[in-house]
Formats: C-alpha cells, sequence, structure tokens
C-alpha cells in the first residue's frame, strides 16, 4: 500500500515524540532517585556500569567473552531486583525506574528487526485516514446534536431505537462491528448520525475514512488516471471503518460501479465494517445498481430504516 508521504512523516514524528518522552522521563526519574536516596544511587550507578563493562569485554574480545557477559548479566538482573524492592520500600512503584514506553513491541522505535511495527502502521494509516477527510464537506457532529424531539409518535418511537443502535455502535467499534446500511427520505439526519460515528470512531484512536461517495469515487478515478500520487482505494479498503455518504448520488458510470462493488467487497472480505447512507428505496438500489452490489449490502449489511418528517424543513419553519 502507497502512502500518502505527509502521513508517513506526521506519524514518524509521533514515534519519534513517544521515544523522547519515555526516554526522558526514565532520565529524570534516575536523577530525582539519585538524588533523593543514595542506595538507590549505588544500584543505578552499578546498573549504568554494566553497560559498560559489556561494551568494554566486546571490544576486548577475551576467550571467555560469552562466560563474562553472562556473569555481568546476572549480577546486573541481581541489582535490578534489589532495585525494585528498594523502591517499593520507598513508597514508589516497582516499575518506577523502567522506561516506560507507548510501544513496548518496538520500544517507540517504530521497528521490530528492520520491519515497521504495528504501531507504527496504525499512525500512518490513522494520519492518512484524515488527510483523506480533511477536505471533506460534511462537517463533523457529536450525537447530543441530534434532537430526537422533531420526530414524533411513531417516528419518534423508532428514531429513538435507531438514534440508541448509532450510538451504542460508535461507543463499542471495533473492527468486528458490523457494516450498516442507513436508508431513509432526505432530511431525517443520516448524515449527521454518520459523522457522530465518524467522530466518535476517530476519537478512540481508529482511522476512519467520512466522505460522500462522489467525492471518494472521484479521488479514486483522479488516482487511477495518474493525476494524483495518492491511492484513495488502498486506504478505503483498510481503514477501519468507512462511511460513505448518500449512495446513489454519484454520477452513473461502469467504472462508478465498479469502484463501488472494489469497495464493498474487498472490505467485506477482509471482515472491515462499512457504513453505507441512501436516500433511496431498497427497491430503487435494486433499479440503480448490479445484482453482485445489491446482494452483498441485502445480506451482509444490517439495515436502519430512518422515517419521520423532513427535519431540515422543519428547522427552517421554527426560524
Ligand atoms: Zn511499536
Amino acid at each position: 500500500m502507497k502512502y500518502n508521504e505527509e502521513a508517513y512523516l506526521k506519524a514518524e514524528n509521533v514515534i519519534t515524540e513517544r521515544y523522547l518522552r519515555a526516554t526522558t522521563e526514565y532520565e529524570r526519574r534516575i536523577s530525582e532517585t539519585n538524588e533523593r536516596y543514595p542506595e538507590i544511587r549505588r544500584i543505578n550507578d552499578k546498573i549504568s556500569g554494566a553497560v559498560s563493562e559489556i561494551i568494554d569485554v566486546l571490544d576486548r574480545k577475551p576467550e571467555d567473552v560469552s562466560a563474562r557477559i553472562e556473569i555481568i548479566g546476572k549480577a546486573n538482573l541481581d541489582a535490578q531486583n534489589k532495585r525494585r524492592n528498594l523502591l517499593v520500600s520507598f513508597g514508589l512503584p516497582a516499575d518506577y525506574l523502567d522506561i516506560h514506553y507507548t510501544c513496548e513491541k518496538c520500544k517507540d522505535t517504530g521497528y521490530v528487526e528492520g520491519i515497521r511495527c504495528e504501531c507504527f502502521e496504525e499512525l500512518i494509516l490513522k494520519y492518512s485516514a484524515e488527510e483523506i477527510s480533511k477536505d471533506c464537506t460534511i462537517a463533523l457532529h457529536d450525537f447530543d446534536d441530534f434532537k430526537l424531539s422533531y420526530y414524533t409518535g411513531d417516528y419518534h418511537r423508532i428514531m429513538t431505537a435507531v438514534f440508541k443502535m448509532c450510538k451504542n455502535y460508535a461507543e463499542n467499534f471495533s473492527q468486528k462491528a458490523d457494516s450498516l446500511l442507513l436508508i431513509g427520505n432526505t432530511g431525517l439526519g443520516k448524515t449527521l448520525l454518520s459523522s457522530a460515528i465518524a467522530k466518535a470512531v476517530l476519537l478512540q484512536g481508529y482511522s476512519v475514512v467520512f466522505d460522500s461517495i462522489s467525492i471518494v469515487l472521484s479521488k479514486i478515478e483522479n488516482d487511477r488516471f495518474g493525476r494524483t500520487k495518492e491511492n484513495t482505494l488502498g486506504l478505503i479498503t483498510s481503514a477501519d471503518l468507512v462511511i460513505l455518504d448518500d449512495l446513489g448520488s454519484e454520477f452513473k458510470s461502469s467504472f462508478n460501479e465498479s469502484a463501488i462493488y472494489d469497495i464493498i467487497n474487498s472490505r467485506l472480505n477482509k471482515e472491515l465494517p462499512t457504513i453505507i447512507s441512501t436516500n433511496y428505496t431498497f427497491e430503487e438500489l435494486k433499479e440503480k445498481y448490479n445484482g453482485r452490489i445489491i446482494s452483498r449490502i441485502d445480506h451482509q449489511f444490517t439495515h436502519l430504516n430512518f422515517c419521520g418528517q423532513d427535519v431540515r424543513a422543519l428547522k427552517k419553519s421554527e426560524k
């Protein structure tokens, strides 16, 4: 997968900052304990001495090099255990003088045995998704912006259930979440609830792509014909959550239809969730799209039916 360069640099900066934060805090704690507890300073000196001893042994390469290193290693381990006990006896946590990395796997270097660590990959994906949503014309909302009071009678009952489902979906989001089809007339809050889900899931640190389907498709088309250096389709098939707003509003072409199929199908194959909203009824979608797209949306998406009076019109009439 080709990453957006800006997203890569941002991710690299975060990894470097994490490393610096962890090691600076470690050094601060070493000098703090050196000052306050002479018993600990003696051990701290011994532990840092062990490192130079090992370097020295490796440098001189005596015959019994591995035996010597084993002895130093053992003494060092004993010193560390003793230090832990001392820390506890002074009322500090036993791991107070360990380096606390954000990612223990790569120790905040971003690499494990020369291969990019998962934490680095996650950040690149996250910033790539942000890049792609940066020029998104849809504003991000909170669930509180959704007003159930605009829905009355049966509509209120149904929309309360829809609202709770969306909120619950966002709060308990995982890569294993269901794919959703938000279906209903224009002005019933589909985009608002989609954007609230997008925001809540983004804030949990997941990568989210959220935009109107026509914009996403035109980006894919621009990439395909070499007009950009990005790989929108690659990003969309691997983001934790993709939300495509307003299915059916896009220009009808065989390129768009096959791109829509590629997005839906590749994400289902990877078992990653997708949310699609549409102003069309399911019957109308059946007329617009080929059977391969329809059968996936029909069988593998949970359908949420939005109902009520046009909330935008109600809001306008209030003014
Ligand atoms: Zn890592």
